[in-house]
């Protein structure tokens, strides 16, 4: 099931009125506050998640792309 996308700011690259998704919670040493990013940060965070999850910390396959959208 897609994210529903709701106009915001973007936590990633600082745009704001821009189309967000909620990621979830982010922790800091200054507490915990909603995380969202818009639709260009959160594909560059799927190829990292996917590299994480099939290759291990630190790779990065050139030939990802997410599926949807
Ligand atoms: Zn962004």
């Amino acid at each position: 099931m897609p994210r529903p996308l709701v106009v915001g700011d973007c936590w990633l690259c600082d745009r704001s009125g821009v189309s967000v998704m909620f990621l979830g919670p982010v922790q800091t040493d200054s507490g915990t506050a909603p995380f969202d990013a818009c639709e260009p940060c959160v594909l560059r965070l799927e190829v990292r998640v996917f590299a994480y999850n099939t290759s291990g910390p630190g790779s990065r396959p050139a030939d990802f792309r997410p599926s949807r959208r």
